[in-house]
């Protein structure tokens, strides 16, 4: 008997040919730069720790002390009674490391992004986004109902042209990342705010990998291009260098009491629970004082570079972070050099179409400063012989 759900296995066989097919895959994180996964131990260049958080006895203690206090959910929405004790301390801790007013948490990062955009832009209005934007971005533009325009990756003239067409619009609002997720590269945040500024447009920017990475204290890339003072809109998630699960939006009082009765994504989802607040706010602990680490993951994300520019191995060219893309085009050709790698040792994942644009399937190979030295050094020489 024909079902109406018969489309969807004609919808698998062609993301099957076509490469584009995923399989779970089951990961154990060991904490050292290895994970385990099928079994093997291999070196680990998959995970967005990139401080080694995560697994950190720092993270595990608070953790185990909040669980013991308040047990596990939060119960309710932070707006009605989801806003326990350490719901408040780590509010206070974001607000006090990005030297903000306030901040407001999400249940993630995603949901931080789409509730703000959503929040901040309707159907009057007009939302730019770059080519390369995360999905989260993207998907928060649609959902808004402003008029959506995309420009190419980091062309400014292009968004130039687009704000001036828009100039009559109630509300403009352009987003980016900060540093973009699958290339490793900064978004031109001085040129980006000089632009929304002289077209009073709005500025949201996507901190998930720039937390804890770039910036003299870690505040991620607004503060590497020196424009705290500027009202930008910055989004984090605590689920990247904080090692844990959530999104959080800091920013003037204004901004987010606003954003507290308007982001829906804030206002109709629970809590996140005491558990994830405290094991965050000891990594925001960790990330004001620990200085050294973010050194540490930039000189070994310069060395991965260094020694792959000596093996003549191209990797995606703004990359300036611990994320250091090896562009292989063809996702059957990225698919089968990091099954190759796997098999030698290290999990180095493939990232392939709707994540990246068509004819740009890459290895993300992301560094984190649980790696030692000969780590990256003998993943390049594998790489070498698989190209
Ligand atoms: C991972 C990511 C997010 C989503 O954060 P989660 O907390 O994992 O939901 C948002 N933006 C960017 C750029 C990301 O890479």
């Amino acid at each position: 008997m024909p079902s109406p759900l018969d489309w969807i296995p004609d919808d698998l066989s062609h993301l099957r040919e076509e490469s584009l097919y995923r399989e779970p895959r089951n990961v154990t994180a060991l904490g050292d730069g290895r994970c385990e996964i099928d079994g093997r131990v291999l070196i680990d260049f998959g995970s967005n720790d990139y401080l080694n958080l995560a697994t950190s006895d720092a993270l595990k203690d608070a953790a185990t002390v909040a669980i013991q206090k308040h047990g596990l959910g939060a119960r309710a929405s932070s707006l009605v009674s989801g806003r326990h004790p350490e719901y408040q301390t780590l509010c206070r801790r974001l607000t006090d490391f990005e030297h903000a007013d306030d901040a407001l948490l999400f249940p993630t990062g995603y949901m931080a992004n789409v509730g703000t955009i959503t929040a901040l832009v309707g159907s009057e209005d007009s939302v730019f986004c770059d080519r390369l934007n995360h999905a989260s971005l993207v998907d928060g533009c649609r959902l808004s109902k402003a008029k959506f325009r995309v420009y190419p990756h980091r062309d400014l003239t292009v968004l130039n042209r687009e704000l001036e067409k828009a100039s009559g619009v109630r509300r403009k609002l352009i987003v980016t990342d900060g540093v973009f997720s699958m290339d490793g590269d900064l978004a031109p945040l001085p040129e980006l705010w000089e632009i929304a500024h002289s077209h009073n447009a709005m500025l949201l920017v996507d901190e998930a990998h720039a937390t804890g990475v770039f910036g003299k204290n870690g505040r991620g890339s607004v503060e590497h291009f020196d424009l705290e003072d500027q009202p930008i809109i910055r989004v984090g998630t605590l689920s990247k260098a904080i090692g844990c699960l959530g999104g959080f939006v800091t920013g003037s009082q204004d901004l987010t009491d606003y954003l507290r009765n308007k982001a829906g994504t804030q206002v109709y989802s629970t809590g996140l629970p005491a558990v994830i607040c405290a094991a965050a706010s000891a990594a925001v602990q960790e990330i004001s004082e620990n200085p050294a680490q973010r050194k540490r993951l930039q000189s070994l994300s310069d060395l991965l570079r260094t020694v792959l520019s000596a093996q003549n191995i191209d990797y995606a060219p703004g990359s300036c972070g611990p994320i250091v893309p090896v562009i292989l085009d063809d996702a059957e050709v990225a698919v089968s050099v990091s099954c190759k790698l796997q098999e030698a040792g290290f999990f180095v994942p493939a990232i392939r179409p709707p994540t990246v644009p068509a004819g740009t399937s890459r290895l993300r190979i992301t560094v984190s400063t649980a790696h030692a030295e000969d780590d990256l050094r003998s993943l390049v020489s594998q790489l070498r012989g698989m190209l």
